[in-house]
C-alpha cells in the first residue's frame, strides 16, 4: 500500500471527535512530515501508530535522508513513568525501536533493580526520532524539528513521571542547560510534569565503578528514589476521602 494511502486511513481532516483536536479545518495534517516550519498544534494525533506514520515519511529535517526506521517509542503507552534518552543509535534505526542497544540493556536491568518493568512500567523514547551520522549529538536545528512529535507521545502517555537521561534530553524537553552531574537527581518541573534527570545508561557504561560517590552508584540511588515517588503518587491517587 502506498503511503499515502496508508495516511489517509487515518483522515484526520474528517476525525471531529476528539474534543482536544486543536488543528483546524484550513491545516492539512498530510504536510506536516514535509516542512519544519508547518506547525504540529497539540491534539494533532489520537495514537502512536499515527505518529509513526508521520515520522517514518518526514523530512522535517535532513536525518529523514539517511534512517531506516523512525525510531518512535518501546514499552506501556500508557505507562506512569516515560523516559526520554538522546537520540537512537545504529540497533535503534534498524529495528525502529529505541533503546535496544547495550545502553538499553542496561537502563533495562537499572529498572528491574526497582521492580520496574520496560514493558509494563515505562514507555522509553528520545529527543529525536531518526539517527544522526556517526551518532553525533542532535543539533538544535533537528531537536526542534522533532519536538512537536515528542510533545505529542508525551500527551499521549501522559505520565506522572518524567526521566531525562543525560544533558541532551533534559536540553530537549526543558531548555535547561546545566551539565548532569549538577542537577541529576533533582525533581523539577516541566509544563506541571515531575521531571527528574538522570545519568545516560552510556556515561554509565564508560564509568562501571559501583562505589559510592560513582556514577552507578549514584544511578542506585536516583533510581530508588524515582521508585518511591511512583508508590507515593500511586498512593496519594488511591486515596478517597469520605
Ligand atoms: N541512546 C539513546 O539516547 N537512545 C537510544 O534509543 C539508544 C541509545
Amino acid at each position: 500500500m502506498s503511503s499515502e494511502k496508508q495516511l489517509s486511513l487515518f483522515d484526520w481532516s474528517n476525525n471531529n471527535d476528539s474534543s482536544e483536536s486543536t488543528s483546524d479545518s484550513d491545516s492539512d495534517s498530510s504536510l506536516i512530515p514535509t516542512n519544519a516550519k508547518i506547525p504540529i498544534p497539540l491534539g494533532t494525533y489520537q495514537t502512536m501508530e499515527q505518529i509513526a506514520v508521520h515520522c517514518n515519511q518526514c523530512h522535517r529535517c535532513e536525518l529523514g535522508e539517511n534512517r531506516t526506521n523512525a525510531v518512535i517509542g518501546r514499552g506501556n503507552p500508557q505507562a506512569e513513568i516515560m523516559i526520554i534518552g538522546e537520540a537512537p543509535g545504529q540497533n535503534e534505526d534498524e529495528q525502529g525501536l529505541p533503546f535496544v542497544g547495550r545502553s538499553g540493556q542496561l537502563l533495562d536491568k537499572i529498572l528491574q533493580s526497582v521492580e520496574l518493568s520496560s514493558d509494563r512500567h515505562v514507555y522509553i523514547s528520545n529527543a529525536i526520532r531518526c539517527r544522526p551520522p556517526e551518532n553525533r549529538t542532535p543539533t538544535l536545528k533537528e531537536i526542534e524539528a522533532c519536538k512537536p512529535y515528542l510533545l505529542e507521545q508525551i500527551r499521549l502517555v501522559n505520565p506522572k513521571i518524567i526521566l531525562l537521561t543525560g544533558a541532551t534530553a533534559v536540553k530537549a524537553l526543558t531548555g535547561d542547560k546545566r551539565g548532569i552531574t549538577k542537577i541529576r537527581g533533582q525533581w523539577m518541573e516541566w509544563e506541571g510534569r515531575l521531571c527528574m534527570p538522570i545519568f545516560h545508561p552510556a556515561y554509565l557504561l564508560r564509568n562501571p565503578s559501583r562505589e559510592p560517590g560513582k556514577p552507578k552508584w549514584l544511578m542506585w540511588q536516583d533510581i530508588q528514589a524515582v521508585k518511591q515517588k511512583l508508590e507515593e503518587l500511586q498512593s496519594d491517587s488511591n486515596y478517597i476521602d469520605f
